[in-house]
């Protein structure tokens, strides 16, 4: 086959080699490339046992078929890993340009395992890799880690790499690329940390064959051209490209969808009025700082320039100043920004830190925390200050509470009692992200069943249909009523598509957002015939997103996952707010749809894959 080489990186840093792999057509065939082969080599190498920070645990940095391709949205790359805040098999998506240059070395993936005698990184350069000292690098944030590996290996190199969050081992550290993309949720930045792996630097100039390279080139400048028509046509989706996905702050408010006060109210105006996308894009300054090829162009460039917050870089993203800002109830959209800038430069996620913070200023409002566990600070929801200064503490993991928060809120709810198990917004050790479940109840239904990355609104976008009116007819996802927010009538039908959907999306490595923007999926399966020279439909990219469905499920089961897992979400959510659209709406019948899910899937009663879809989807060999 085309489209792909074929050949995959292995680094084992506890014995120093790099060496390379071949793969059969087959895995490719079946788990398409991104987020299903790091689910195949995580099924193939890590054995039952493994822990998130075991020598043994697999990361894996791989794209697709569509990487590389002059497409809008082909610049997408997934890795995986198992996670130290879920303890599963999870996977996260970036985008920027380090999936492109990994291809243009010679190959699709790079697999890493094992741990480093001390601080290293990874230089592939052109298909040569080498181990190189770290020394320098350790205990420098993400941003000057960049710098200083480009520094000392060329400008050109695309590189990855982790702050001090990482090293630290904060379970929910990210990766960063270029200062703007971020492999986030899961905390697969410290699986890096625990393997003394510093970064990653990538270089290429190798061009991997397409099957029908005109046809390629036909698809990409055709698909183009209209997506470009079609945001010309609508200037409400123009406003993306300086404010990106700031622009959910006016579509969400009205829905009942913010996360509020660590989700217990309803309204905020001055926050709505200040991270309004209109305030956003002057108070920030932002100005557009799209990826390769991309004709959407969410990623920004903000600049606040003087007074505590002046800082110039990454726009924050809705995810990212709604838990911090809307959930901690602090207006001042210039030092959620600087937070949320801090916490890339540490590399912590930002949705994880939003809901860890909030749950703190909880606790302190309720006695569980006091000002002298805080280092002094005042966590009284609303204060700015106290938000930057506790997201410092977490970064740098100090003594104390900042150590503890570090945890994520499951284990410091653990640890601290007292009853802040009741407000500790997580599900299976992951924070929750920024999608009221009392708006849709379909966000519950997601976050519960999740395979991919455990609880997760990016590996399963159901809500998408009601938040950002997203339609996929051919994927069967078709009109729908406002009403049927609060159904779960076809809920299960839907979210199980949704699953597949994305499993789809980050595998063949294409940007979801082009979705709202009038791609559409015969688009993907036209382009993947082309890279491939497979006689695909739509049938067969549903199937394939199945299998990556089950094999995701049979690593959950492999690293422990139980039942009741599914079933033990968090109580924040079965209390209703008593105004806005959502008022009084809580997921009543959750557990049942959750059964259903299973029903649909076709899992039996526990939630796990029957003979009958195992045969129906052959993957008898993947059973365990
Ligand atoms: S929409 Fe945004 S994330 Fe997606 S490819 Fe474009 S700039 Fe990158």
């Amino acid at each position: 086959m085309k489209g792909v080489w074929g050949r995959i990186l292995k680094v084992d840093l506890s014995q120093g080699t790099c060496t390379a792999e071949t793969l059969p057509d087959k895995v490719y065939e079946y788990f398409l490339g991104g987020a299903g082969l790091a689910a195949y080599y995580m099924w193939k190498e890590c054995p039952a046992g493994t822990t998130a920070f075991n020598p043994a645990n697999r990361i894996t940095f791989a794209g697709g078929p569509m990487t590389g391709l002059k497409q809008s949205g082909a610049a997408k790359w997934s890795a995986g890993a198992i996670s130290p805040s879920i303890n599963l098999n999870a996977d996260t998506a970036a985008t920027a340009s380090f999936g492109i240059e990994m291809k243009e070395t010679g190959y699709d993936a790079i697999v890493v395992h094992g741990r480093a005698a001390k601080p290293v990184y990874l230089v592939l350069d052109d298909g040569k890799a080498k181990i190189k000292d770290a020394k320098k690098f350790w205990g420098k944030d993400a941003y000057v880690t960049e710098d200083g590996i480009k520094e000392a290996e060329g400008a050109d190199f695309e590189v990855v790499t982790i702050g001090q969050a990482g090293e630290r081992l904060v379970r929910y550290a990210n990766i960063q690329t270029r200062k703007k993309s971020f492999l986030g949720r899961s905390g697969l930045g410290a699986v890096m940390g625990s393997k003394l792996l510093k970064g990653i630097a990538v270089r290429g100039t190798q061009t991997c064959g397409l099957h029908d390279p005109k046809e390629a080139d036909r698809l990409n400048k055709e698909i183009n051209k209209r997506l470009a028509e079609l945001d010309a046509l609508k200037p409400e989706w123009l406003q993306i490209k300086r404010v990106g996905t700031a622009m959910a702050t006016e579509l969400f408010a009205p829905q009942g969808n913010l996360p509020i006060k660590n989700y217990q109210l309803a309204d905020f105006p001055s926050g709505v009025k200040n991270f309004h996308a209109s305030n956003y894009a002057k108070e920030l300054n932002a100005k557009p700082w799209p990826c390769k090829y991309c004709v959407i162009q969410c990623h920004n460039l903000c600049e606040v320039k003087g007074g505590p917050y002046a800082y110039r870089g990454k726009g924050p993203e809705y995810e990212s100043f709604a838990m911090v800002g809307f959930n901690t109830m602090v207006d001042d959209i210039k030092a959620v920004a600087y937070a949320c800038e801090l916490a890339n430069l540490y590399s912590l996620d930002t949705i994880s830190l939003g809901v860890v913070i909030a749950w703190a200023m909880e606790c302190y409002e309720k006695g569980v925390i006091t000002q002298k566990d805080a280092y002094g600070l005042d966590l009284k929801w609303g204060n700015a200050e106290a938000v930057v200064e506790l997201t410092k503490k977490i970064g740098e993991r100090a003594e104390g509470l900042g150590y503890l928060l570090g945890e994520g809120c499951k284990i410091a709810s653990e640890v601290l009692g007292k009853g802040s198990e009741t407000w500790a917004v997580q599900m299976k050790g992951q924070e929750i992200a920024a999608h009221n479940w009392r708006a849709q109840y379909i966000s519950a239904l997601n976050y519960c069943t999740g395979v991919a990355s455990g609880p997760n609104h990016e590996r399963g976008n159901s809500q998408h249909i009601w938040v950002g009116h997203i339609r996929l007819p051919e994927w069967g996802i078709g009109e729908v009523e406002n009403e049927e927010r609060w159904s779960w009538d076809k809920a299960a039908d839907r979210n199980a598509k949704f699953h597949d959907y994305c499993n789809i999306i980050n595998s063949a490595c294409h940007c979801k957002f082009h979705e709202f923007r009038g791609y559409t999926l015969t688009d993907m399966v036209k382009t993947i015939n082309a890279a491939t020279g497979w006689n695909w439909n739509i049938e067969d990219l549903r199937k394939c997103g199945e299998r990556i469905t089950t094999l995701q499920k049979i690593l959950n089961i492999r690293y422990g996952w139980k039942t009741e897992h599914d079933f033990q979400y968090p109580k924040r959510f079965m209390e209703p707010v008593d105004s806005g659209p959502a008022a009084g709406k809580i997921p009543v019948g959750l557990d049942d749809a959750i059964r259903d899910y299973y029903r649909v899937r076709e899992w039996d009663e526990k939630g796990k894959p029957t003979k009958k879809l195992i045969q129906r989807l052959g993957m008898e060999e993947y059973v365990e």
